[in-house]
């Protein structure tokens, strides 16, 4: 595009309500690494089946996933301050989504929620599995549920869901 005309373009933008848009693939591509803590946390999950917080040496807030400083107080948080939280925690909230990304209804809606280990600033937001989605309560136990050791990748996604614990 000339110059003149990517100006021409912008000067007419004068108000947010003039929305314009481009089609197309945009080839955007990315690498996520988790860090230190991140893969630790992965690790202990793939390995041993047990999912792990950090609990900061100063403020003691405990945090889920693990990290390496306190968010609060910034302390950092030494390895011996990681500890086993268990596999289970209260529903905090929930969302049932019915729409793809492309807002095509699903032949079943997936339950996201966020699973609390006693404390705020330890949540886990993943799938809720084994649920009805009209049935759900705030404050329900929910336990992971892993995938077997020999399907384990390191992934967030080794733990296929949560669902709710059997009274
Ligand atoms: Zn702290």
């Amino acid at each position: 595009m000339e110059t003149r005309e990517m100006e021409r373009n912008i000067s007419r933008l004068a108000s947010n309500r003039d929305n314009r848009y481009e089609e197309g693939i945009l080839g955007i591509w990315n690498r996520y690494t988790v860090g230190i803590a991140g893969e630790r946390f992965l690790r202990h999950i793939k390995d041993e089946g047990k999912i792990y917080g950090s609990r900061c040496p100063k403020c003691k807030a405990l945090y889920l996933p693990a990290r390496m400083f306190c968010e609060m107080c910034f302390t950092e948080i030494p390895d011996e301050n990681w500890e086993e939280v268990g596999l289970s925690g209260k529903l905090y909230s929930f969302s049932v989504v019915y729409r793809d990304i492309n807002e095509k209804l699903l032949d079943k809606p997936v339950v996201v929620g966020i699973v609390e280990f006693g404390s705020p600033t330890a949540r886990l937001v993943h799938f809720l599995g084994e649920v009805e989605p009209n049935k759900l309560k705030i404050g329900a136990k929910f336990e992971a549920v892993l995938k077997d050791r020999s399907e384990r990748k390191g992934s967030i996604l080794d733990i296929k869901y949560f669902r709710p614990v059997a009274r």
